[in-house]
């Protein structure tokens, strides 16, 4: 007998046909004697709608409004749950947040968990109970209802499994596994069996949208075994095959992962450039550019300094476009007449690829067969940055698609992955 938690998202409780889908599942790992915790989403679509009806009476809507009325999206599906897992003859309660509970700070619409209670919880699957709790959601200090920003079930149910200490947090969702990238870009993009924790970290930040990536942060610091799986598999599917299908999240390295250098390619759309034209070289002045936008709370993602010729220098940077229109304003106004800059440049129509996996950290030249295949593609690289198991790269955004489909062939991501051993 394992503790299991299984995390639906919203195209898997998107109606009562698949909430029924989802009942039978759950009942079958019950019945095979697991004891399981469900976290369901909202039914898809349904937190839209909410906050759509909010804006359509303001355009600023009280934050703690929006969560009390965002909340409900995960109390409804949940209930609903209960209710079809009843129907099939498994005993089954929902809970909200608040009632587990589930405490968090009071950041509504982007709060983060304190903590969370776990006796409840194991008090009603002691008794035989499937015990189903709202995604989504907490409570702060002072009993409001708090949410954790969007997609943020993930996170609810990794918490779930690390207070609980589940023995795996399986994330049933639409589609069936973590790829080598983005199957609407690369037709060829192949499934992973197995992934490393901290190749799923860089993935998801780099938009891949399988996890919040919250949910991965929190599941490296508790160690929670995670796996993502479809939902849209026959919920009969024996629990045997089941349990190996999807991709495995990692926290141990193995020879075998080695193998393959680079595991997956990444990309956002979210950046834009703003270089900063003959500036002194000098000590300080790194520090005179960054310091202002840090104190402005806009986060800075790559740097660029040039060699200076006669004393001056270029220094570029990027940050994500949601921040850009403030960050111009800080560079424009409060540091380039400062330390004397001769002109200001910004770009919007820029994005960046990256190469992940944990391989890089043991072999050389694999950001020279990146540049060599860009290079191939004509494709000019404007920034440039490196982690052990990353290479980012800043491109014009045009060319996105052509360098994700370059990269994919030349890192031979559309082979067939190696037989890991893991599953
Ligand atoms: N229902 C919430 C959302 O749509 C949370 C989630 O689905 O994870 O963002
Ligand atoms: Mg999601």
């Amino acid at each position: 007998m394992a503790l299991i938690v299984h995390k639906y998202g919203g195209t898997s409780m998107g109606s009562i046909e698949r909430i029924k889908n989802v009942a039978k599942r759950v009942a079958k790992w019950h019945r095979a004697g697991h004891q399981v915790v469900v976290v369901p989403s909202a039914m898809s679509g349904e937190t839209n709608r909410l906050l759509g009806l909010a804006n359509e009476i303001s355009e600023t809507p009280d934050p703690r409004e929006l969560d009390m009325l965002a909340s409900t999206g995960e109390q409804a599906s949940s209930a609903l749950l209960a209710i079809a897992l009843q129907t099939i003859g498994i005993e089954s309660k929902s809970f909200t947040g608040w009632q587990v509970p589930i405490k968090t700070d009071d950041a509504y619409t982007k709060a983060r968990i304190r903590s969370i209670d776990a006796d409840r919880i194991k008090r009603e699957l002691n008794q035989g109970k499937v015990v189903v709790v709202t995604g989504f959601q907490g409570v702060d200090e002072d009993n409001n209802i708090t949410t954790l920003g969007r997609g943020g079930s993930d996170t609810s149910a990794v918490a779930i499994a690390a207070a609980i200490k589940a023995d795996e947090c399986l994330i049933f969702t639409d589609v069936d596994g973590v790829y080598t990238t983005d199957p609407r870009i690369v037709p060829e993009a192949k499934r992973l069996n197995v992934i490393s924790f901290e190749e799923m970290l860089e993935m998801a930040s780099l938009g891949s949208k399988v996890l919040q990536i919250r949910s991965v942060e929190f599941a490296g610091k508790y160690h929670v075994p995670l796996r993502v799986l479809s939902s849209l598999t026959d919920p009969d599917l024996p629990i045997e095959v089941e349990k190996h299908s999807g991709t495995l999240i990692t926290y141990e390295e193995n020879s075998q992962m080695e193998a393959a250098v680079v595991s997956g390619i990444a990309f956002s759309r979210d950046e834009a450039k703003i270089t900063l034209l003959a500036i002194p070289d000098k000590p300080g002045i790194a520090f005179g550019i960054i310091g202002p936008i840090a104190d402005a709370n806009i986060d800075i993602d790559m740097i660029i300094q040039n060699q200076s010729v006669n004393g001056t220098t270029d220094f570029s940077f990027t940050v994500s476009k949601a921040d850009f229109n403030r960050a111009v304003q800080v560079i424009k106004e409060e540091v380039a007449p400062k330390i004397g800059a001769k002109d200001v440049f910004v770009e919007q129509q820029v994005c960046k690829v990256s190469i992940v996996g944990i391989g890089m950290k043991s072999h050389a030249g694999v950001a020279s067969r990146m540049f060599a295949t860009l290079a191939n593609e004509n494709i000019n690289i404007e920034m440039v940055s490196t982690s052990e198991i990353k290479t980012s790269v800043l491109i014009e955004d045009k060319y996105m698609e052509l360098a994700v489909r370059a990269l994919h062939k030349a890192f031979e991501l559309d082979k067939e992955p190696e037989n890991t051993g893991i599953n």
